[in-house]
C-alpha cells in the first residue's frame, strides 16, 4: 500500500518541470541525498558524442530529470546527465555518489578529479573502478563552499537506472557494513539451503530436491550477479560472459523453477493444459538461454524477465488448482509464489522506472525471494510430510487387511476343523449304524436261511435241508468208514388225533413228540421232520444195534408221555423202521433210506408202536 502510494506521489514528481534543476547543496548534516531532482539530461539519440559537444550543448538542450532515481528504462540510448554540486561548509568534504545498478553498461563521469575521467560498469574491466567495490563508487572531494558541475555519461542495455544517492565517505562505510553483513546472510541462508537440499536429495534420492537446489544455486547466481558480487569476485575480466550470465542465469533459474514446480504439484496427475503449458514454458526458457548465449542481450534480457512473470503467474495458477484439487502441500507452495511474484514485481517496476528506487524495491527481489526459498523448503518437508503420511496410512491399511485376511484364513481353518471332525464323528457314526445294519442283515439272513431249513412248526429240520446234513454225515461216514444208522418214524393212527382232538391239538401233538425225539437223541444226530406226522434221525458212528436200542427208547418216551392239551392228554405212538450200515459201494444213501421205509412199513404192519429193521432178505424181496 505504502508503495503504491510512494508511486503515485512519484508520478506527479514526474510531471514536466518547468526550469532548470537547482545546484545541489551538500551540508553536512545530509548523510545520503538523492541526487534526481537537481539533474538535466540530454539524451544522446546518435550515442557518439563527446564530452566538448556535450559542454558545448546549449542549456535549452537539457531537460531536467525532476525523478529522485534518473530512472529511464530499457532502450540501449546513451543519457547524458548533469548536476552541479555546492559544498556550502567551510571545510573540504570527502563525499561519495554510489551507483547502485552494477549491471549498467558504461559509466562515465567528468569533473570528479580535474584530469582523470571515471570509466567503469560491466562493460570495464573491475579494475577500472577507482574504489573496489560491487557497486559503482565515484569519490568526489569538494573544497570549502567549492560549486563543481559533474557530467555523467549512461549507457546500457538493461535497466537505464542510475538508482544514484551522494553520501558522505564515514556514511559510505558505515552503510557498506551493514549491507555486506544481510548480504552474507542472504547469501550464507541460501547455500544452507542449498546443501541441505542436496544432501537430502542424495540421502532419499526424490529428485524434487535436486530440481529445488538447483532452483536455489541458479537463483542465487542470479542474485550474485545482479547485485555485482560476480563482476567482482567471480570474473573481474570475463566481460563478454558477464553481460550474458545475467539473462542467462535468470532463465537457468526460471527452468529449474518450472522443472521443480512441476515435480512438486505432481503436475502429470493434473489437469492436461498444466502439462503443455510447461512444456511450452521450457521450450521458452530453452529459447531464452539460447538468445542470452547468442545474442541479442536486451531481447534475452526483456525474454527472461517476461519469462519470470509468466512462469511465476502459471505456476501460482497451478498452485491454486492443485490446492482446490485438495493436494495439501499446494498452500505453503501458493504462499512462497505470492512472495515471489510481488518481489519480481516490484524489482522490474523499478528497474524500469515505474517504481522509484528505494532500500525497498533494491531489496525487495532478494527479500522476497529468500522468503520464497524458505517458504518453498517448508513446503518440500511437508510435502514429504504428506508422502510419509500416505505411506503410512497405506501401510496401516495393508496391515489392517492382511489381519483380517489371517483371521479369515484362522476361521476358514477352523471351520474346516470342525467340518473334518464332525465328517469324521459322522462318517464314524455311519459306519457304525452301517456295520450294526449289516450285522443285523446278516443275522437276519442267517436266521432267514435257518428258518429256511426249519420245520414251522416243529423247529426240526425240514425235508431240504436233512438231505443236505445226511448228504455230508453219509461222505463223513463213508471217508471215515465208520457205521450209519436211519430212522424212520410215523405217528401211528394220526388222523384219528386230528379227527378226534381238532387240528390244532394234532399240531400239537407233532410239536410234542418232535420235542421227545430231540430229548433223547444226541447233538451230532440229525433229526427231521420228513413229511406230515413222518420224522427221520440219522445217528453217526452207530451199528443197527445200537440203533434199534435208541429206537425202542424213542418209541417208550412217546408212549410214556402223552401230550398235554388244553386239559386232556393225548396218547401218542410211534413206528421205527431202521437201516444201519457202512457206506460202500452197496450202501448209498438213498439205498439207506429206502431201506429205513421199507422197515416202517413192516413196523405199521406188524401192529404199529414198534420197532422193526431192515433185513437184506426184505430188501431182496422188495
Ligand atoms: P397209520 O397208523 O397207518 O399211520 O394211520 P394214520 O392215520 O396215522 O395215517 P394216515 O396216512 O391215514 O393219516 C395221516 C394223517 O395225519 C392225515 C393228516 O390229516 C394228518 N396230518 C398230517 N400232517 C399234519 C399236520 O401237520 N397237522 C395235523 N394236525 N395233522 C396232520
Ligand atoms: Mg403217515
Ligand atoms: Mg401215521
Amino acid at each position: 500500500m505504502i508503495a503504491v502510494l510512494r508511486a503515485l506521489l512519484l508520478l506527479l514528481m514526474m510531471m514536466p518541470a518547468l526550469s532548470q534543476a537547482d545546484v545541489m547543496p551538500l551540508p553536512a548534516t545530509a548523510q545520503s541525498l538523492l541526487p534526481g531532482p537537481y539533474m538535466d539530461v540530454w539524451e544522446d539519440a546518435e550515442g557518439n558524442a563527446r564530452i566538448e559537444d556535450v559542454r558545448d550543448l546549449p542549456d535549452s538542450a537539457w531537460q531536467p530529470v525532476a525523478r529522485r532515481d534518473a530512472s529511464f528504462g530499457y532502450g540501449g540510448k546513451a543519457y547524458w546527465l548533469r548536476l552541479t554540486l555546492y559544498n556550502p561548509e567551510d571545510r573540504a568534504m570527502d563525499w561519495i555518489l554510489l551507483v547502485a545498478n552494477p549491471l549498467l553498461d558504461q559509466l562515465e563521469a567528468y569533473g570528479l578529479q580535474a584530469d582523470r575521467v571515471f570509466q567503469a560498469g560491466d562493460q570495464y574491466p573491475f579494475d577500472n573502478r577507482w574504489i573496489e567495490h560491487r557497486q559503482l563508487a565515484l569519490p568526489l572531494t569538494l573544497a570549502a563552499g567549492e560549486q563543481r558541475q559533474l557530467i555523467l555519461r549512461m549507457q546500457t542495455d538493461g535497466s537505464a537506472n542510475l538508482s544514484a544517492s551522494l553520501m558522505t565517505r564515514e556514511r559510505f562505510h558505515h552503510d557498506e557494513q551493514r549491507a555486506l553483513l544481510l548480504q552474507g546472510l542472504f547469501f550464507g541462508a541460501l547455500a544452507a539451503m542449498f546443501i541441505y537440499n542436496l544432501s537430502i536429495f542424495l540421502i532419499t534420492r526424490d529428485r524434487n530436491y535436486l530440481w529445488y537446489s538447483l532452483f536455489v544455486a541458479s537463483y542465487s547466481l542470479y542474485q550474485f550477479i545482479q547485485l555485482g558480487f560476480a563482476l567482482q569476485w567471480l570474473w573481474p575480466n570475463a566481460l563478454a560472459w558477464h553481460q550474458l550470465s545475467f539473462p542467462l542465469s535468470s532463465a537457468v533459474a526460471t527452468l529449474f523453477g518450472i522443472v521443480f514446480t512441476y515435480g512438486f504439484l505432481e503436475l502429470r496427475q493434473g489437469p492436461p493444459f498444466a502439462r503443455w503449458a510447461t512444456g511450452l514454458l521450457v521450450a521458452c526458457t530453452l529459447l531464452v538461454i539460447l538468445l542470452a548465449l547468442a545474442g541479442p542481450y536486451s531481447v534475452a534480457l526483456i525474454g527472461s524477465f517476461v519469462l519470470v512473470i509468466a512462469c511465476a503467474v502459471l505456476a501460482c495458477l497451478f498452485t491454486l488448482l492443485r490446492w482446490r484439487d485438495g493436494y495439501q502441500p499446494a498452500k505453503l507452495f501458493a504462499l512462497g509464489w505470492f512472495v515471489l511474484i510481488t518481489a519480481s514485481l516490484f524489482s522490474i517496476l523499478s528497474g524500469t522506472g515505474v517504481l522509484p528506487y528505494s532500500q525497498y524495491t533494491l531489496h525487495a527481489q532478494q527479500v522476497g525471494g529468500l522468503i520464497e526459498m524458505v517458504v518453498f523448503s517448508i513446503a518440500l518437508a511437508a510435502r514429504i510430510r504428506q508422502i510419509q503420511r500416505e505411506h503410512q496410512q497405506a501401510h496401516d491399511r495393508l496391515y489392517t487387511n492382511e489381519h483380517q485376511l489371517r483371521l479369515e484364513q484362522a476361521r476358514t481353518l477352523d471351520l474346516q476343523k470342525q467340518i473334518n471332525s464332525g465328517l469324521e464323528i459322522r462318517v464314524k457314526e455311519r459306519t457304525a449304524a452301517l456295520e450294526y445294519a449289516l450285522s443285523e442283515l446278516s443275522t437276519a439272513n442267517n436266521k432267514l436261511s435257518e428258518s429256511n431249513r426249519r420245520d414251522g412248526l416243529t423247529g426240526l429240520y425240514n425235508r431240504q435241508a436233512f438231505n443236505d446234513a445226511f448228504s455230508r454225515a453219509f461222505a463223513q461216514a463213508e471217508r471215515s468208514q465208520r457205521p450209519l444208522a436211519v430212522l424212520m418214524m410215523d405217528l401211528d393212527y394220526f388222523k384219528q388225533v386230528n379227527d378226534q382232538y381238532g387240528h390244532a391239538a394234532g399240531d400239537a401233538s407233532l410239536q410234542h413228540a418232535a420235542g421227545r425225539l430231540q430229548q433223547r437223541l444226541r447233538e451230532s444226530d440229525i433229526l427231521a421232520r420228513y413229511g406230515g406226522e413222518e420224522f427221520v434221525a440219522v445217528l453217526c458212528d452207530t451199528d443197527l444195534a445200537g440203533a434199534h436200542d435208541l429206537a425202542r427208547h424213542l418209541c417208550a418216551d412217546l408212549v410214556d408221555a402223552p401230550c398235554p392239551f388244553e386239559d386232556q392228554r393225548i396218547e401218542l405212538s410211534l413206528s421205527i423202521g431202521i437201516s444201519a450200515g457202512t457206506p460202500g459201494p452197496e450202501l448209498t444213501a438213498e439205498r439207506l433210506l429206502r431201506q429205513a421205509d421199507q422197515a416202517l412199513y413192516r413196523a405199521k404192519h406188524a401192529g404199529r408202536n414198534r420197532v422193526d429193521c431192515y433185513e437184506a432178505t426184505a430188501l431182496d424181496d422188495a
